[in-house]
């Protein structure tokens, strides 16, 4: 067990983060890190909005988001829309019925599921930065952005009440200092920076006064994590595709790269994020993970937000800081993992309301990115053993939250790997919890 070799699949900020937390927990590991890209987090990872505030997060499969996908069906335009390419991909409509089906449970019960991870991560953030000043400076990465935490403006009574219920869960349960305020001046002051007057029907805003930071670069902390992994032992191999498994009884006993290469282990995890499901095929289950396209897209701006902001739009945009400039995002396309197009219109709303937002005379974007959120049914990530193998593990489908869930869940993975006592209940991030 002590001197153990494992194999991690993928090197987006998931595989980073649970190489850099095995070795932490066990310094006799031997880590291996096998990307099939020549750098790190170059996947989905690369331009993430990187918002991680602990308490902001809501499960997308809500009635909300599945009133808006059905009202919306069949325009391109709007938050929620279908690659028409999928219309005749049935695997898509039976994932698409397990979300629907989904969305009717447990909404509640999901944000707390969500926000113990989150908060988690926040709280492990506090010591990876502590690490960052004193024992790794010499890697010190700026990773983290320069805001103080995340502000939520609420644009509809359905999101103001659904803060309200966060609220009331989060305070009473966890000891957040949630605080909503509908009062426009109060808001106003919170953020002096936002041109909140502008925007028709705010009816309120979020303030967690717990949360010190907000918005990182998700592909400098995979890199920071990464680094301190190699520092400790840890290794990367680039160029290195898996593509397929030797199997001994229940177990893998090497993994098969393109190109001919076997590479033995004793313990694989799968960190592929919205690949997950092909590799996961592979090895004879397929995990219910589905590529949902997002963008984003990088604007300079003169005026110093204090907070991140997040907007509930009938399309809903955050804005995060990444330090000199601003990365904004949106969309909600069910799509397929190769599509990487950028739609110029939609890139284009996010731009004009970011101007808005932000007060802009000017403003350009730097760069447009489309790249694929990895969504389970449930939206929930899967953390666990992988079923009918012995010695396969998964750490996938965090959604639009990897950035806010990766350190705590690979603090999970590494926990059930190990054989320690896990501080979360793995049981509602289990492969189990679903029926095939
Ligand atoms: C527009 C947008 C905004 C977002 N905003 C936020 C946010 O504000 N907060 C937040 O927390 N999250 C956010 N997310 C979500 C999050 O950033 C991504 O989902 C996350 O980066 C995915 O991380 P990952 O490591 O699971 O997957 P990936 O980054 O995709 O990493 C998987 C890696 O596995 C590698 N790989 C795949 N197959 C193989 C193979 N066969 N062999 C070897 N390697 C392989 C890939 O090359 C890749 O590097 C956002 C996502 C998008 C698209």
């Amino acid at each position: 067990m002590n001197d153990e070799k494992i194999i991690i699949i993928g090197g987006g900020i998931i595989g980073c983060s649970t190489a850099w937390m095995l070795k932490s927990l066990n310094p006799n590991l031997k880590v291996l890190i096998l990307e099939k890209n020549n750098q790190i987090a170059h996947e989905h990872s690369f331009q993430s909005e990187g918002i991680f505030s602990a308490a902001m997060n809501t499960p997308w499969n809500g009635y909300k988001l599945l009133r808006q996908a059905i009202d919306d069906f069949d325009n391109p335009d709007s938050l929620i829309s279908i690659n028409p390419i999928l219309f005749i991909t049935i695997d898509f409509w039976i994932w698409a019925l397990r979300f629907a089906y989904n969305s009717f449970f447990q909404f509640d019960k999901k944000i707390e599921n969500i926000y113990k991870l989150a908060r988690r991560t926040n709280d492990l953030h506090k010591r990876l930065y502590n690490d960052s000043r004193w024992k790794y400076n010499h890697l010190h990465e700026n990773y983290l952005g320069k805001d103080a935490g995340t502000i939520e403006i609420f644009l509809s009574d359905i999101d103001f009440n659904g803060a309200k219920r966060r609220l009331e869960v989060l305070n009473k349960k966890y000891g957040e200092r949630l605080c909503l305020y509908s009062n426009l001046s109060r808001c106003k002051d919170i953020e002096h920076h936002l041109n909140i007057d502008s925007i028709i029907n705010v009816k309120g805003c979020m303030k967690n006064n717990s949360e010190h930071y907000s918005a990182y670069n998700t592909q400098k902390l995979a890199e920071y994590l990464m680094r301190i992994a190699i520092e400790e032992g840890a290794r990367i191999e680039y160029k290195a595709e898996v593509e397929g498994f030797r199997f001994e009884n229940n177990k893998v006993v090497a993994v098969k790269i393109k190109g001919g290469e076997e590479i033995t282990g004793d313990k694989i995890i799968i960190c592929c994020g919205a690949h997950s499901r092909k590799i996961g095929r592979l090895l004879g289950w397929t995990p219910p993970i589905w590529p949902v396209k997002g963008y984003s897209l990088n604007i300079e701006a003169p005026s110093r937000l204090k907070y991140s902001a997040a907007f509930t739009f009938d399309k809903p945009i955050n804005i995060g800081s990444m330090g000199s400039y601003y990365r904004v995002s949106s969309f909600i396309e069910f799509s397929t993992i190769r599509d990487k197009d950028v739609n110029p219109e939609k890139c284009l709303y996010m731009l004009k309301n970011a101007q808005i937002i932000l007060n802009l005379k000017k403003c350009d974007a730097l760069g447009y990115w489309a790249f694929q959120r990895a969504v389970t049914v449930d939206d929930l990530p899967i953390i666990g053993k992988f079923p009918k193998l012995e010695n396969v593990y998964i750490n996938a489908g965090h959604g639009a939250r990897s950035s806010s869930l990766c350190l705590a869940s690979s603090e999970l993975i590494s926990h059930i790997i190990l054989g320690q006592t896990p501080l979360i209940n793995p049981h509602h991030y289990s492969p189990n919890r679903f029926w095939i």
